[in-house]
């Protein structure tokens, strides 16, 4: 069963007992729960496309480890060229659902595992890499949903794990026992961890001698003993709630990826799971790696995003009657451009990747902090030329349950129509689905998502090599590195 069928992964999850809070409250059913199932429905398209020849290419890959058929979510990137097929799937996915499809962390998590244990085994004589390959077999032969969690709460951010007042502000081993370890903390903003079959905890940060017992890699199943979900709030949520509420917006998938706090309150993980364990000097390579991969998605899952939006706002200036005029023609332009200008970095970044000492693929990591850079203000000014283009209705729209009032609906349906052949319910619909794309939860999950954008900004300054870029600069205007021979001349001046 390498390849799972949308339902068997939604009666998967149901098969599970996992401890979970919506909204203050326990709830038994996640895959039931309103507030829950868009995002599970997101998730459940990428199993769907899995079995679609027409994706096949993209959407599945060969284990490297088994030769069998598996999801592309459970790979091993192989070659550039696997790369380049990721940012297509993401691209794919996001025109497909319009939002974020969360399997991505756990994709990237499994890769930063494989290549930091082979690393790790060569340089301290452990057998982690043997171990995690055993496991990953496993996710690949039950295309299980992992989320990934790498960001702890971080308490005082002046202080170091080993300072914090409280040492539980980063995830840490409280009790070694001889068959695993007890671990203790928590992780932030944990995309889809609510909805995932296993968690893969990962350290957050680099850290130091005196921090050994916060360096832990591991991976927890959902529904272990002492693992706490507590959902997220987003923008305009309470809406889920209005039973059968017709104009959520992006009702069936959902904004984001259904982040959630996920809390280990003393969770015994066993010796087979254990990925790493006190080799403080891996982690910093580790969280990079997880990072790079990380970044470089953005330019396919929010480009493919973005196309979904792009496409409300042209129907919009259908609706409005708007389409033909050149300023707003220039708009969605612009709209275009900042999404293909995002795209084609992420494309560069996989399409100049490299091995790594383990024999997978990294992508191009200039490139890659590159696109996400790009995607803290790319996202915004994309939604700021629809909320442009479209108008106050956006902010201003009565609710879709007037058109159900007798007395509302003659009302609603001459003053919200415009452009002939549209109805005003249309109108609506794709007013909201900008408003809800738009809106606070989706601008902020594209600034801190992969990391905020100062992070990117560090990485881009290290790897600029700005001593070879003055160099560069004095030999072009010193004229120091002319071959001798073909001495540079002046350029005669003609008479006149
Ligand atoms: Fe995947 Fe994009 Fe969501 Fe990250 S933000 S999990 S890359 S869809």
């Amino acid at each position: 069963m390498a390849l799972k069928s949308p339902q068997e992964y939604v009666e998967s999850l149901r098969a599970l007992k996992i401890r979970a809070y919506v909204a203050g409250e326990r709830v038994e059913s996640i895959v039931d729960h309103p507030a829950v199932a868009p995002h599970i429905n997101t998730v459940a398209k990428t199993y769907e496309l899995a079995h679609l020849p027409e994706h096949e290419a993209v959407m599945t890959a060969t284990s490297h480890l088994t030769g069998r058929k598996i999801h592309r979510y459970t790979h091993i990137f192989q070659s550039t060229d696997d790369l380049v097929k990721k940012i297509q799937m993401l691209r794919l996915l996001g025109q497909t659902t319009g939002t974020c499809f969360q399997r991505c962390v756990g994709l990237d998590a499994i890769n930063a595992l494989y290549a930091s244990t082979w690393e790790v085994d060569r340089a301290h004589g452990t057998d982690y890499h043997q171990r995690f390959c055993a496991y990953l077999i496993r996710v690949q032969d039950q295309d299980l949903m992992l989320a990934g969690a790498m960001t702890d709460p971080k308490g005082d951010r002046s202080k170091r794990p080993s300072q914090q007042a409280d040492p539980d502000q980063y995830v840490r081993v409280v009790e070694r026992r001889p068959d695993g370890v007890v671990i203790r903390g928590a992780k932030m903003h944990n995309t889809g961890g609510i909805n995932s079959h296993e968690i893969l905890v990962m350290p957050g940060t680099a850290l130091g001698e005196d921090e050994r017992d916060y360096a832990i890699a591991c991976a927890v199943p959902a529904d272990a003993k002492g693992v706490v979900f507590v959902f997220g709030r987003q923008s305009n949520d309470g809406r889920k709630l209005e039973n059968g509420c017709q104009d959520y917006g992006n009702a069936r998938f959902g904004v984001v990826g259904g982040e959630a706090m996920v809390v280990f309150d003393d969770v015994f993980v066993p010796h087979e799971r254990i990925f790493l364990d006190g080799e403080h000097d891996a982690c910093g390579t580790l969280v990079d790696y997880f990072a790079t991969w990380h970044r470089a998605n953005y330019g396919g899952c929010k480009g493919g995003n973005a196309d979904v939006l792009i496409g409300a706002t042209a129907k919009m200036t259908q609706i409005l009657g708007t389409m033909r005029n050149s300023i707003v023609k220039d708009k969605v332009t612009e709209m275009v451009h900042l999404t293909e200008t995002t795209y084609a970095s992420a494309i560069g970044a996989s399409a100049m990747g490299h091995a790594l000492p383990c024999g997978s693929f990294m992508v191009n990591p200039m490139m890659a902090n590159t696109v996400k850079q790009n995607i803290t203000r790319n996202v915004y000014e994309i939604g700021r030329l629809a909320h442009d283009v479209c108008g106050g209705i956006l902010a201003t729209m009565p609710d879709a349950k007037g058109f159900d009032n007798p007395e509302l609906r003659p009302y609603l349906e001459k003053y919200l129509a415009a452009a002939p052949g549209f109805s005003a319910e249309e109108r609506l619909k794709m007013a909201r689905y900008i408003e809800n794309m738009t809106s606070v939860t989706t601008m902020v999950e594209a600034m801190h998502g992969a990391g905020s954008p100062q992070a990117q900004r560090i990485v881009m300054l290290r790897l600029a090599e700005l001593d070879k870029k003055i160099r560069m600069a004095e030999k072009v205007i010193n004229g120091t590195d002319d071959v001798q021979d073909i001495p540079l001349r002046a350029v005669p001046i003609p008479a006149r």
